[in-house]
């Protein structure tokens, strides 16, 4: 994206750290549960509340998630890493300590391919993925004069997903949000749900002349939804933008995002910056891992959504758009597939992203809750596809089964919906249509080609709609003649 300023075109620059929320039964140091929205403090073990003398263990879980999230990134699997202790005090955090990755994290560079709303795609680098447990949460709306802390959250495992700073624009850092949490989803390892925390971002924005190397940057915190995210780029580029232009100069600090007044302000600048003391933590003995575990791994993976999309393409004939809007979630890439073995792949694409999509839209309800199957909508379509019924019935059979959850089947034998093909019945409507428009019967002879569509206009009214198309035209055509 190109901002316009007084003094010409600046770029806008951006990067992003994601912190996924490992999907993992317990922490990533101790065995206490990770279930969202628990009573407060009652998930805590010893280790997360900081008691003295408690030691920290691994859980396996959280590496073989973290390696398999880095194997879908299609990144560096680092078999030696190393967790350091960052040093800063806050009430949430019991031992004075976050233990997290530094110099030496579990996987390495990696890439992410965009699907950008006009079917084209980019690619963006991964700097790195670390390990890291998460703090406590404070609480400061609970009490009027004191604040309150929840430990529940405290040693949960994270992973911290940098980028490098090749996103250009708010849409391109939505379309790779859009995209990591996709590929998350897909391995199972992080559920993605913005909402509720489990995956939040720090925004990087610096603004640059095009062509000319990078600006310094400013780190806007946990910013919690999409559209946040893109609101935040675009208020921080044209910040910066007035700044340099105003003759001043951007200075590297970490903002907060107003989620009230849509605003970025300023938190603490680089001479407040904490210095963490980073050392290795003398409680935790370096990963080592066994190349043999990590290619079980990624024998396991799931075909992703990029690999999905390529087969969707070749295997059903569909446009790089179609592809990549069915497999954004998995749910409706298995949905789509229901559809559409032994139909035709095009026609269950029109049906799932059309008249599905839209209802499912308009209801406020995602595809694991559709009020109609798979299967059903399947059913739907064999009936046009054997000419049941037609395309436009279809569209009232699809309401209806959107209303009611009945069968395609049973809601065409209900309302007597079957088209009608036996051609003495489609005869009859049409002779009786001819002789009440004697005139335009005349006119059409007399060379008012236009009036054709007139006359297939009567006979499906007639025949409630229920009048087979292709046969009304041919018979007709034949009466109007002679
Ligand atoms: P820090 O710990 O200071 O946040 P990290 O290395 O964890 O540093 O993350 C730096 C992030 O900032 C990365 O996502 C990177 O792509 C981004 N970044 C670096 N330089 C720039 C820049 N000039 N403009 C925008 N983003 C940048
Ligand atoms: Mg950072």
């Amino acid at each position: 994206m190109l901002i316009q300023g007084d003094t010409g075109d600046w770029e806008v620059v951006i990067g992003l750290e994601v912190h996924a929320q490992v999907v993992s039964n317990a922490k990533l140091f101790s065995g206490a549960a990770t279930v969202f929205g628990a009573e407060p403090n009652t998930q805590v073990s010893h280790v997360d509340a900081a008691m003295p003398g408690m030691l920290p263990v691994i859980n396996e879980y959280c590496v073989e998630q973290a390696v398999r999230t880095g194997l879908g990134l299609k990144a560096q699997i680092n078999l030696f890493s190393v967790f350091d202790r960052k040093n800063y005090f806050y009430a949430d955090l019991p031992s004075g300590y976050q233990i997290s990755q530094y110099s030496q994290p579990i996987v390495g560079t990696g890439s992410i391919v965009l699907d950008m709303p006009d079917g084209s795609t980019r690619t963006v680098g991964i700097t790195r993925l670390h390990l890291e447990m998460d703090a406590g949460k404070s609480l400061h709306d609970q009490h009027p004069s004191k604040t309150y802390v929840d430990l529940n959250r405290s040693g949960v495992a994270l992973m911290e997903i940098v980028s490098e700073p090749d996103l250009r624009s708010p849409e391109e850092a939505a379309a790779y949000l859009r995209k990591l949490r996709a590929i998350l989803r897909y391995l199972g390892t992080c559920d993605g749900n913005m909402e509720e925390g489990s995956m939040r971002c720090d925004v990087n924005v610096s603004v640059r002349r095009p062509g000319e190397g990078f600006g310094t940057r400013t780190e806007t915190k946990n910013v919690n939804s999409i559209r946040y995210v893109q609101m935040a780029i675009e208020f921080e580029a044209r910040r910066q933008v007035e700044v340099v232009e105003g003759g001043g100069q951007v200075v590297q600090e970490t903002r907060l995002w107003d989620t009230t007044k849509f605003v970025t302000r300023s938190m603490r600048s680089k001479e407040e910056a904490h210095d963490y003391r980073y050392f290795p933590d003398p409680d935790l003995l370096p990963l080592e891992l066994d190349p043999d575990w990590v290619e079980d791994i990624r024998r396991s993976l799931p075909e992703l959504p990029d690999e999905k999309k390529a087969r969707f393409i070749e295997q059903y004939r569909l446009s790089p758009y179609d592809a990549g809007v069915l497999v954004a979630e998995k749910a409706s890439a298995d949905y789509y597939e229901t559809v559409a073995r032994g139909r035709d792949p095009k026609m269950a694409a029109n049906w799932v992203m059309g008249d599905l999509f839209g209802a499912l839209n308009k209801l406020g309800r995602g595809i694991d809750d559709s009020p109609v199957s798979a299967g059903a909508l399947g059913g739907l379509i064999d009936l046009i596809a054997n000419d049941t019924i037609s395309g436009r019935i279809a569209k009232e059979v699809f309401a209806d089964m959107l209303e009611t959850g009945k069968s395609a089947d049973a809601i065409v034998e209900e309302k007597g919906l079957r088209q009608v093909t036996d051609t003495g019945a489609i005869e009859g409507a049409i002779d009786a249509v001819l002789a009440a428009n004697p005139d335009k019967v005349a006119e059409y002879r007399a060379g008012k080609d236009k009036l054709f569509g007139f006359f297939v206009g009567q006979v499906m009214k007639q025949t409630q709609g229920k009048a087979n198309p292709a046969l009304v035209n041919e018979v007709l055509g034949r009466k109007l003649k002679g």
